[in-house]
């Protein structure tokens, strides 16, 4: 069922949503050459406490940490440990927010200095890539409306979105219906209302669609080791179009 969420709840979670555009801008400072990622994410969960939140992932289905990094070849969900950040890489950060009964969830991914030419074009793509998938998050559109956006504009790049995983309503869990595809047909799936709050979330990969998991458990990764980026935002369903809570 899909919880619809009142002018106040979309506030809260818009307050929420600051302190993850705080912790996005404390990141594109800390990630240098020689950082690890186990740093950023505590500096990620001290700025986030002291803002009087939660770490929304912390202990999530006995996830380790407090925020997602997944650098070059991995997709989502890679565990913050001791490597350190190198000129080059794409660094994949996924934070959420828990506070006052409600959770919003955002991702960026951030380059590591100079990056490749493909570098650059996969991050150009993928942020394109949500931008229109937004644009499509406004009443009156299907479901699918998003989706089928998302992966016009990745596959103009000659990329693939990952089909395995997908974007979700959010609320006061950080998980809830509707599942938000990155793939598809146009106008399927239920009509968006005033009120529906979804976190967009595209996960573009410069060669085959297909990920793997690794032996930790957690981290995805491509399964030809190709570059991937992630962006994601929680967007409000408004009556005067998508109302972006996480920027
Ligand atoms: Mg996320
Ligand atoms: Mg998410």
């Amino acid at each position: 069922m899909i919880m619809l969420k009142t002018l106040d709840e979309i506030d809260i979670m818009e307050a929420n949503g600051a302190i993850v555009v705080e912790c996005f801008a404390l990141a594109r400072e800390f990630i240098k050459p020689g950082r690890t990622r186990k740093e950023l994410d505590a500096a990620i969960e001290k700025l986030i406490v002291a803002r009087g939140g939660k770490p929304a992932f912390k202990g999530f289905h006995g996830y380790p940490a407090s925020t997602c990094i997944s650098v070059n070849d991995e997709v989502v969900h890679g565990i913050p440990d001791e490597r350190a950040f190198q000129e080059g890489d794409l660094v994949g950060l996924d934070i959420g927010v828990f506070k006052d009964g409600y959770y919003v969830d955002s991702a960026r991914t951030i380059p590591v200095g100079r990056v490749s030419k493909d570098a650059e074009k996969l991050l150009e793509t993928t942020w394109d890539a949500l931008e229109k998938g937004i644009e499509q998050a406004r009443p009156g559109n299907r479901l699918t409306d998003i989706s089928h956006a998302v992966e016009v504009r990745a596959r103009k790049s000659g990329f693939a979105v990952v089909r395995s995983l997908v974007g979700h309503g959010i609320g006061k869990r950080m998980h809830e219906d509707p599942q938000v595809p990155n793939f598809g047909p146009p106008h399927q799936g239920p009509v968006l209302e005033e009120g529906m709050v979804l976190a967009i979330e595209p996960m573009v990969n410069v060669g085959t669609a297909d990920v793997f998991t690794l032996e930790d458990g957690w981290t995805i990764v491509t399964a030809d080791r190709k570059l991937s980026a992630h962006f994601e935002d929680t967007v409000a369903v408004t009556k005067d179009g998508p109302r972006i809570l996480t920027r």
